[in-house]
């Protein structure tokens, strides 16, 4: 397997050696075929040149040759590659040849351009064109031009392609090197957060909760990245804390009951007390006590395990509150506790019996943690979109670095002085669960010593909306 380092810069590369290539391939064709047709033209331009040159020398009168004209002329072709040979129009002699006065700089000159061409891959040869030259429309001799056809590069033109394929040659290897350069950058900005982010997330399925990748990549991906694996690490290092809380809390809740249920039932049946009605009430009532935490457990789960359907019909929540109030009257009168209903009407579609045992759940707390002759205000408010249930008591209160901390399933502030309230630290854990489900929310506001407010916010339905009109 590739490393990803490697992947980048050979795809850097390969797209940068594509491009060369497509770039060298299309400025050859072009550049090429563009270049052809105007050597075709500079052809045609030196053939009319060098005929204008031979008909100028010719003396009319005399029916005369300039020779020595002519001789420049015909030299001046044949280096620029055209072999000239020229005939009387009358006599129809020859008048000059370049073949015939230099034979060795011809064939030289001819051989040069042959493989010239055959180097650049043109399979034209040496062919002769005669040209009539006329002058006030009489014939006065006939050129015979050889020159390599249909067209041939001389020496300038050959370094002019040459020089535009060295620079083509040198831009590829320059961007080669850069794409590699560049790719390999690139990935190792890239692929070394990705590294420790993946050793992180080794360390994290290993149960080593507390590395942190703690970086920043600047790439919007990888920092999601990292933030995800840095959350998903203290969402688990808190469940594992939750896990392990809730098993010795279960365990310890257990324990209890259990240890003085059994011991109370092993001394009466060795006899060494009565199984008197009142000591059986005490056992009868130590089952109770863990039938009800398992029953809390279970509940817990239901509402915690996401599978939480609610039956949901519309409901007067301030006469929820009221019924549920009076469930509690005999436990205010007991503890001398002061109860204040205050608020009004809201109406509200919700599951009723759940959002009873929220409101039964935030009572039986303020009854627990509120000492004898304290006050609860437990008050109603009905907005056009959400119902608003505030429950308040002056009670023990709970420090500020619990709070965030109280609707934590079996967790209990302050735990000595729960365990004599009989409190397993769930009821708060169903109360956000329950309202959570209902697409509302809990908030909570306490000061040691001072009490406690928690305000449940419960957002209207539209279904509801369509009730009431
Ligand atoms: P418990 O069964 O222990 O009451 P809860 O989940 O209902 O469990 O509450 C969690 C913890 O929050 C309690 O143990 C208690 O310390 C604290 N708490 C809840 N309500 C109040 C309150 N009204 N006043 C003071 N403390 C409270």
């Amino acid at each position: 397997m590739r490393k990803l380092r490697t992947h980048l810069s050979l795809a850097m590369t390969l797209v940068a050696l594509v491009t060369v290539a497509l770039i060298s391939l299309l400025s050859n064709v072009f550049v090429g075929s563009r270049f052809e047709s105007y050597v075709r033209e500079q052809h045609e331009v030196k053939t009319e040149h060098i005929l204008n040159d031979l008909t100028m020398q010719y003396n009319g009168l005399a029916r005369t040759w300039n020779t020595a004209a002519i001789h420049e002329a015909g030299m001046y072709a044949l280096r620029e590659g055209y072999i000239v040979k020229l005939y009387d129009g009358y006599t129809g002699e020859i008048i000059w040849d370049a073949e015939n006065h230099d034979m060795t700089e011809c064939e030289h000159i001819m051989k040069e351009i042959s493989e010239r061409m055959a180097r650049r891959g043109s399979t034209g040869e040496f062919t002769s064109v005669e040209y009539p030259l006329t002058r006030n429309n009489r014939l006065i001799g006939t050129a015979q031009v050889k020159y390599f056809g249909p067209f041939f590069l001389s020496e300038s033109d050959f370094n002019f392609l040459n020089a535009l394929n060295m620079i083509l040659l040198s831009a590829a290897v320059a961007s080669l090197l850069v794409s590699f350069v560049v790719g390999w950058l690139l990935a190792r900005r890239i692929a070394r957060p990705i590294a420790r982010t993946a050793e992180i997330a080794k360390q994290i399925s290993a149960g080593n909760y507390a590395l942190r990748f703690s970086g920043i990549t600047k790439t919007m991906e990888l920092d999601n990245l990292i933030t995800t694996v840095n959350h998903l690490s203290d969402s688990l290092s808190k469940q594992e804390g939750l896990r392990k809380q809730l098993t010795a809390d279960v365990a310890h809740e257990l324990r209890t009951p259990i240890a003085a249920l059994g011991s109370n039932l092993e001394t009466m049946i060795e006899g060494v007390w009565e199984p008197t009605p009142e000591r059986l009430q005490s056992c009868y009532e130590e089952i109770t006590r863990l039938g009800k935490l398992v029953a809390d457990l279970e509940s817990l789960e239901r509402v915690e395990g996401g599978n939480l359907a609610l039956a949901k019909t519309p409901a007067d929540l301030m006469e929820l509150v009221r019924i549920v109030c009076d469930n509690f009257a005999g436990d205010f009168a007991n503890k001398d506790l002061k109860l204040r209903v205050e608020g009004e009407q809201s109406k509200i579609t919700i599951d009723k019996d759940r959002i009873s045992g929220v409101i039964s759940n935030l009572i039986s707390n303020t009854v627990k943690y509120t000492p004898e002759g304290g006050q609860i205000r437990v008050c109603v408010r009905d907005s056009k979109h959400e119902s608003i249930l505030t429950v308040e008591d002056n009670g023990v209160g709970i420090p500020e670095d619990e709070l965030p901390f109280i609707f934590e399933r079996l967790y209990r502030a302050d735990k000595s002085r729960n365990r004599n309230t009989g409190g397993a630290g769930i009821g708060l854990a169903i109360v956000k669960s329950v309202i959570t489900a209902h697409g509302g929310k809990v908030e909570v506001q306490s000061k040691p010593g001072k009490g406690s407010r928690f305000v449940v916010t419960i957002p209207k339905d539209g279904d509801w909306e369509v009730l009431r009109c």
